[in-house]
């Protein structure tokens, strides 16, 4: 299990990587660090497009080591049902499973398309 979060956590510096660099790096390493985000705050030259792509990636990472913790790590936040090995080794943060992902972004795009 421990190999696990040490994976989680490179893959978050994976992703992480690719939205900002620099400092603000170094404060989402620490955040990493000590499992607190609310160090990370926004930077600057980081577009607001990429600072929230950044910040839902972040999350799902949060989460993913929460569940780690809890011992709740591969199982559906949706339906309770287990998260295949293979979408883990994709997805090494996913907290749904595959129906219920799609089920989500079904959703999420039907949400898009109505008028506020
Ligand atoms: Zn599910």
């Amino acid at each position: 299990m421990i190999q696990k979060r040490e994976q989680l956590i490179k893959e978050a510096n994976i992703e992480v990587s690719k939205y900002i660099k620099g400092e603000t790096k170094q404060i989402v390493d620490t955040a990493l660090d000590d499992g607190d985000w609310s160090v990370v705050d926004i930077s600057e030259d980081v577009s607001l497009g990429r600072l929230s792509a950044q910040r839902e990636v972040m999350v799902k990472i949060d989460a993913a080591i929460r569940k780690l913790d809890e011992g709740t790590y591969g199982i559906c936040e949706e339906c309770g049902g287990k998260i295949s090995e293979e979408r883990l080794k994709v997805i090494p943060f996913a907290i749904y499973c595959r129906d219920c992902q799609e089920k989500i972004e079904q959703l999420e795009a039907v949400e898009k398309e109505l008028p506020i």
